[in-house]
């Protein structure tokens, strides 16, 4: 046996499987093979903490999804709990030994087990039998061993093999793409498939580039159309998206690459393939898991277009007058305009990720939506789901019992999102009086106004980067000062605190590609732009226009670390204002602060006070650098968790040194929406939140039900807790006092 072709066989089988019920079935197969064992089966941990028998070559089909082994109980039970292999001749005459009734077990002599363990978590066990009485070997032993741990960290979505072993359950779990429940009458998008066409030539070219011509101009009118078929009202996200379609329709990459696909002699189907694959592969290469996800808004389009062309967008008649939920592979941002919105009860998708357009629109348009739930084969066109999008899980062929209880749940949520709604205008302060301002965090045009309609006091963050990164070249002055003067003109009355460009590591410029070993502690923030400061003083020019005659633009540099680097970018700022003047524009200083968000800035504020007029606090980046932790890397992605008592206990001494220098701060990491972290914050001083817009009417809800005196009881409480767990298990009982409304994790 290869040890090494083995494993990679049979681990390339199972990330390619389809369904969890194949990629068991895979497993089990290929290693039944590898080995030249007679059985092989696989154990997944249930919720309830069995361990289920999800897949079996061998053992009794019958027993499959039946077979449960409470923790510790039978061979298979104590390999789970003990974490340690199991190799033994005559099992049954092992103490531990229990029969699985049914399973025809007893007829094997030799036993191998071992656990299977994820991010420290024993997620379930895999077994050999043979019928002979014969020893498994070491080699046999510690292959097994080694291809437990690379199933248990190649397996992208074990979640969804987990539940795949409550087969009692008719849930499935995806990823909570917009929150919110749904009832409705499954509605299955099914769209051709423009990746399945094949190469062919072209009869004619001219005609065939006629034809693609005409294929543009109808799509265009299509979407034009679905967009003002959606109630746009005030969403300028939604018209964001509209817009980025009718961008990607005239962008010369695709217009132009199919032109010349046809050109060269192909038909427009093919070329069509051809060049929307290579589009796609362009931005699923880029590490920004935004930029990542536009990938399936072009093959969105892509299948649009081939749909267009076959003319076979007719869809077909509503099989109900109650509301629908939409199932597909992909759900378009098509399909979701074609049905009203007021009878679409939820969105479920096969595959895609949190960011993808269908996500964000369901999210702009309060329709709960789950996300890559994977397959879902035995869906009826017409028969009721359950979303849940705040959990991610989805309930096919439900009771009466379960849609009574999710309408239920439905019912009291709308009545909730009303009530936030009324305290759009309310000011977020405390029971005992406190105040607490809360800002917007936003990055594209398309999320300025939610700020806004929720109430946001002020742009606590605007992440220019990402204007950069969704562009093949860097955008010109004239572009940039377009740009921040739409932002800064929306808040006209209000502060906003523009960030300099943050590029490097997570945040690749598609044009600029860095490769570094250790980007994360390399060239990025402002150790790229000061490097770059023709690229910087531009920027600074484009602000400080866009500024002119508004008085509220406030300027944050990212990542730094010393002295020299706030120096070095008032130089550039003087600069900047100086030409300018002598190019009769006349401009203001614009207020200037940092993020603090590497350790060595923190004892530093003192020395910088004089250069800085804020500071803003990076919990992201921070975490990061405290836990020395990369923030993106899934291996330690557990070990992530900025509720860690280190994190908390350097947020305070910000807050304190900032207090003592009179210095403003605020916070604008994911922590200020993370309802645990809101108690904390609050109870340490903390005045300013800035957050993405969708979370402000829950953290404002939770501010104006806690009081800070119980908050700084709950905080006390939590600096003394050993880990990040034991903080959260702290501030849950005090949001279950306040009966917070909102999902707690
Ligand atoms: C942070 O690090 O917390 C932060 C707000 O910046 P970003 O997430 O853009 O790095
Ligand atoms: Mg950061």
């Amino acid at each position: 046996m290869s040890v090494f072709s083995s494993l990679t066989r049979i681990v390339q089988t199972a990330v390619e499987a389809e369904s969890p019920a194949v990629q068991v079935n895979c497993i089990v197969d290929g290693i039944q093979q590898e080995m030249a064992v007679d059985v092989c089966s696989l154990y997944l941990r249930s919720e309830r903490d069995e361990l289920v028998l999800v897949a079996s070559h061998g053992l009794d089909v019958r027993a499959v999804g039946k077979a449960r082994l409470p923790a510790g109980r039978g061979l298979v039970g104590e390999v789970g709990a003990s974490l340690h292999p199991v190799n033994v001749v005559e099992p049954a005459a092992h103490p531990a030994f229990e029969l699985i009734p049914g399973s025809g077990e007893e007829q094997y002599h030799s036993f191998c087990a071992v656990p299977l363990v994820r991010r420290g978590a024993m997620i379930g066990v895999l077994a050999v039998q043979r019928l002979a009485p014969r020893a498994f070997s070491a080699e046999e032993e510690g292959f097994l061993v080694t291809l437990a741990a690379q199933l248990a960290l190649v397996v992208a979505n074990w979640d969804d093999w987990h539940l795949a072993a409550d087969f009692s359950a008719r849930t499935v779990t995806g990823l909570a793409g917009a929150p919110g429940i749904g009832v409705g009458a499954a509605r299955l998008c099914e769209v051709p498939d423009l990746f399945s066409v094949s190469e062919q030539a072209c009869a004619s070219i001219d005609d065939e580039l006629q034809s693609w011509r005409a294929l543009l101009a109808r799509v265009q009118a299509e979407v034009a159309a679905e967009r003002d078929a959606l109630d746009l009202g005030l969403s300028h996200e939604i018209a964001g998206i509209f817009n980025a379609y009718h961008m990607l329709l005239s962008d010369p990459v695709l217009t132009e690459g199919v032109a010349e696909g046809i050109r060269a002699g192909k038909s427009l189907p093919s070329a069509l393939r051809a060049t929307v694959q290579h589009f796609a592969d362009l931005f699923l290469a880029m590490d920004d898991p935004y930029l990542r996800a536009r990938h399936e808004d072009i093959r969105h389009l892509g299948n649009r277009l081939y749909a267009s062309l076959l003319q076979s967008t007719d869809t077909k008649p509503l099989q109900t007058d109650g509301p629908v939920v939409l199932v597909g592979a992909h759900v378009s941002v098509s399909d979701i305009a074609a049905i009203p919105a007021e009878k679409l009860a939820g969105v479920v998708c096969f595959h895609g990720s949190l960011l993808s357009h269908t996500a964000v629109l369901a999210s702009a348009l309060g329709i709960p939506a789950v996300m890559a739930v994977g397959e879902l084969k035995d869906v009826a066109e017409g028969e009721t789901m359950l979303v849940d999008g705040h959990t991610g899980k989805v309930v096919l062929h439900p009771d009466a019992l379960l849609c009574d209880e999710y309408e239920r749940l439905r019912t009291d949520e709308l009545a909730f999102n009303h009530q936030l709604a009324e305290l759009r205008d309310a000011p977020a302060i405390t029971r005992d009086g406190v105040r607490v301002e809360l800002f917007a965090n936003s990055g594209l045009t398309a999320d300025i106004m939610p700020g806004l309609i929720n109430g946001a006091e002020g742009l606590g963050l605007y992440r220019t980067e990402i204007p950069f990164m969704v562009r093949e070249t860097f955008p010109s002055e004239d572009e940039q000062c377009a740009l921040y003067s739409e932002v800064i003109a929306a808040y006209t009355d209000k502060p906003v605190y523009m960030r300099v460009l943050d590029v490097g590591s997570d945040k690749p410029l598609p044009y600029f590609p860095i490769s570094e070993e250790n980007p994360a502690l390399g060239w990025r923030g402002i150790r790229f732009c000061l490097d770059n400061s023709p690229l910087l003083l531009t920027q600074i020019r484009a602000m400080l226009r866009a500024g002119v005659g508004h008085g509220n633009l406030n300027i944050i540099l990212p990542m730094v670390s010393s002295f020299s680097e706030l120096r070095d970018f008032h130089v550039l700022v003087t600069e900047a204002m100086a030409q300018l003047e002598s190019e009769g524009v006349q401009t203001q200083r614009p207020r200037m602060g940092i993020m603090v968000e590497v350790p060595a800035a923190i004892s530093q504020l003192p020395k910088w006070r004089e250069l800085i007029d804020f500071v803003s606090i990076g919990s992201n980046d921070l975490s990061q650098y405290v836990l020395a932790v990369d923030r993106n890397n899934p291996r330690v992605a557990g070990r992530y968790d900025h509720l860690h008592p280190a994190v908390i206990a350097e947020i305070e001494r910000i807050v304190s040194i900032a207090g003592q220098l009179q210095l403003p701060v605020s916070l604008c990491g994911e922590l200020s929406s993370d309802p645990h972290a809101v108690i904390l914050m609050v109870a340490l001083g903390m005045r300013r939140l800035s957050m993405s817009a969708a979370r402000l009417p829950l953290v404002k809800w939770l501010l104006r039900a806690m009081d800070t005196r119980e908050a700084k009881r709950v905080y006390d409480e939590a600096l003394g807790a050993a880990d990040a767990d034991a903080v959260r298990a702290i501030t849950t009982t005090y949001l279950t006092r306040l009966e917070y409304p909102g999902v707690v994790h």
